[in-house]
């Protein structure tokens, strides 16, 4: 059998239910692809080898007696630690949570389970999902597989890295201002974020609630359809899940691979074609226009005049919103306990524990959010940027009156060398000036490979209606259709 690490979930998922491999041999190969490039790569904080072996088992134990199997069953998946996994730990890439093991399943993770797929393990991310590196995790980087002196992007960089690297064939994110998009984009791998409320979170560890999104990560849109169609879909548990079916993603993805786009209207982002690209990465993304205009797609450019507002309007709900979720973090009920001697008051055990448990990065956030939420400054600051969020979310609509989708490039630049932006934090956020604006709005977004800069991958970004996702995955499915998928030179 040739090398099972290299190929689809679909193919995998073929082969397991075609009873060609079993689910044991096709997790056996992945642990070992980690045991081989992990060191190197360092996608994952945790391996949980013998939780996945035990679940390739009932996989394979479960076509032995003639069970219907469903269509990513035996397929191994690498799961983001912000999501919660019963028994197995999480610790969201802070040491806040070092050792803490869950008393239960997120629902994606619950779905991912009752769907035979075969969970790897936790891979790394920046602390609390807050970066666009993951330099800022507790447990040190991970490396791009394009370049290893490079950044894999953030704060989803282990899952896009261990797509990248042979380690998984699906991973999942969650995305609050492009931490599933941006980390796609950098290494050349898929990944799409849901409309929000598509998906559940519950079990995903809160960084801001108006806006996480878990999602799915992949090598081909088809696999990261499949991907979602599985995690997708309400969810009692969480009171912002959407109550509708998922839309038909496998479907689109299915239709987009046919390389017709016929009737479909896409509009370019003015504001985001123009400065703050780089020149290879503008480069790559026009080529792809042309050739989405070839497969029959009308093409428009499309003025969405408050998008350049997103990433300071991002930059106080984001942090206000975590300000208020991480305050739960008390030395108390999870994890970390510092100075608990018996002669220190609970406050002084608390701040101690936060002093201890968190990083620069989190802590510049709550400081910002709880400046930002205060009474004196509330409608200069937060309460602006909701305004600024109603005008941004007028733009999508606006849009979507003229076009089916959006089209832009995914991040302004590629991978970066590890260290390049860490003493500037806003260069760190530039790396999401494009994606944000999708997170206020709450629809769609997904990255899909596009080319090539200076050898280095560069992703092209569809944004879609809320829960019009099938849309993206057609134009996403039938650019790939042409460019193909994006393989990094041998590690
Ligand atoms: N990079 C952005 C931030 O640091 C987005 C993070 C995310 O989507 N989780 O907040």
């Amino acid at each position: 059998m040739s090398d099972l690490t290299r190929m689809t979930a679909t193919e995998i998922a073929g082969l397991v239910a075609g009873g060609e491999t079993s689910a044991v041999e096709v997790t056996r190969a992945h642990l070992d692809r980690i045991a081989a490039v992990d060191d190197r790569v360092h996608a994952f904080l945790h391996v949980d080898s013998e939780g996945a072996l035990a679940a390739a088992r009932a996989v394979d134990e479960r076509r032995a007696a003639g069970e219907e199997l469903g269509p990513l069953a035996g397929v191994p998946v690498a799961v983001k630690d912000v999501l919660t996994t019963k028994g197995v730990p999480t610790t969201v890439g802070s040491k806040i949570l070092e050792g803490w093991r869950p008393p239960y399943d997120s629902t994606i993770v619950q779905r991912l389970r009752d769907a035979g797929t075969v969970m790897l393990g936790k891979t790394n991310m920046d602390e609390f999902a807050m970066g666009s590196s993951t330099e800022y995790s507790a447990y040190g980087p991970t490396h791009n597989p394009w370049d290893l002196d490079r950044i894999p992007g953030g704060s989803g960089g282990g899952s896009a890295a261990a797509l990248a690297a042979y380690e998984a064939p699906l991973a999942i994110g969650s995305d609050t201002g492009g931490s599933i998009r941006q980390p796609g984009a950098v290494t050349g791998t898929v990944g799409a974020k849901p409309t929000y409320g598509g998906t559940s979170r519950y079990g995903l560890v809160a960084f801001s609630s108006s806006l996480d999104t878990p999602g799915p990560c992949a090598r081909t849109v088809l696999d990261a359809a499949l991907l979602h169609q599985v995690i997708g879909g309400h969810d009692p548990r969480d009171s912002t899940s959407i109550p509708a079916p998922v839309p038909d993603v496998v479907a689109a993805a299915k239709l987009g691979a046919t390389g017709d786009l016929t009737g479909v209207k896409l509009g370019v982002v003015t504001e985001f074609t123009g400065e703050g690209a780089e020149p290879g990465v503008m480069a790559a993304f026009r080529e792809s226009v042309d050739a989405l205009a070839k497969l029959g797609a009308e093409i428009v450019e499309v003025s969405c005049p408050h998008f350049r507002y997103a990433l300071p309007a991002y930059y106080l709900i984001a942090p206000s919103e975590c300000s208020s979720n991480l305050a739960r973090f008390d030395g108390v009920r999870f994890g970390l306990r510092v100075g608990d001697d018996g002669n220190r008051s609970l406050e002084e055990v608390m701040s101690l524990t936060r002093e201890a448990g968190f990083g620069a990065e989190v802590k510049r956030r709550i400081m910002i959010g709880t400046y930002a939420l205060s009474s004196g400054y509330y409608d200069a600051y937060y309460g602006q940027a909701q305004k600024v969020r109603t005008l941004i979310t007028r733009d999508f609509n606006a849009a979507f009156e003229q076009v089916d989708a959006l089209i832009s490039p995914t991040t302004p630049f590629v991978a970066f060398p590890i260290g390049a932006r860490t003493s500037d934090p806003y260069q760190m956020y530039l790396a999401d000036l494009f994606t944000i604006p999708t997170n206020l709005y709450g629809g769609p977004g997904i990255s899909v490979p596009c080319g090539l800069s200076d050898g280095l991958p560069v992703g092209l970004q569809v944004m879609a209606p809320t829960m019009a996702d099938d849309r993206m995955y057609r134009v996403a499915a039938a650019l790939e259709s042409v460019v193909g998928t994006f393989t990094p030179p041998a590690l």
